[in-house]
């Protein structure tokens, strides 16, 4: 059984949950994702390997709550156990030979930026991380990404947290530095 080890509610929606697991910790790469069940007649459901500790043999998992799943995870409490919680699974991100990389989250997808963040970060690569959100409210990991990033870069759409701007929008503008990467050695990550 995998006991939840800590639970935060990062927004009204969005929850972190670290979960012991030493097999899934021991293993885990970023981008890659597990595969729990929150009891014995549960659904099966993906969700990404936000953090992993491998010394202290626990995963984090942060969700939004859509549906009957997540909803039933975020009812379960520090000290609950999940009946399933596979993983590794999935192909890590590729994070070899770059030196400079923007690295660009939306929303509950900043979950899944946030471990490539952090670990492009470890292995000496200059990290420029661009997060986006609908509004201040919604704002997650804002204190990792700064730990992580040589520079950080907060929007949201209507410009109660930082710039008023959305990362679909800089999409877009990164697919030019994305095209103009021999010239300024910048690698983009849309995630
Ligand atoms: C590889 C992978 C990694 C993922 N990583 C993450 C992650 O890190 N964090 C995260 O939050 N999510 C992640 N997801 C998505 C996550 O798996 C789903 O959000 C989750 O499976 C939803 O399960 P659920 O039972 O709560 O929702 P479901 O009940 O399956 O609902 C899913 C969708 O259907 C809609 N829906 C539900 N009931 C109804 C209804 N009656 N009428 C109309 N629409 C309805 C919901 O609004 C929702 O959009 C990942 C998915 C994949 C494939």
């Amino acid at each position: 059984m995998f006991e939840i080890l800590e639970k935060r509610t990062l927004n009204p929606t969005v929850t972190l949950m670290r979960i012991n697991a030493p097999k899934v910790a021991r293993k885990a790469e970023p981008g890659q994702f597990i595969i729990l069940r929150t009891d014995a007649d549960g659904e099966r459901i993906p969700l990404t390997i936000a953090d992993f500790d491998r010394e202290k043999g626990s995963v984090t998992i942060i969700f939004q709550i859509v549906g009957a799943t997540t909803e039933k995870l975020n009812h379960m409490n520090e000290g609950d156990c999940l009946q399933d919680f596979v993983g590794p699974l999935g192909r890590a991100t590729e994070t070899e030979g770059l030196k400079k990389v923007a690295v660009v989250g939306g929303g509950v997808g900043c979950a899944i930026a946030y471990p490539v963040a952090k670990k492009l970060h470890e292995l000496g690569v200059e990290v420029h991380s661009i997060v986006g959100f609908r509004n201040k409210d919604l704002v997650i990991l804002e204190d990792e990404f700064r730990a992580s990033s040589s520079k950080f870069v907060l929007m949201s759409d209507d410009g109660s947290a930082a710039k008023r701007a959305s990362v679909q929008m800089l999409s877009r503008s990164s697919s030019t530095a994305v095209r103009s990467t021999t010239e300024s050695s910048l690698s983009v990550l849309l995630l």
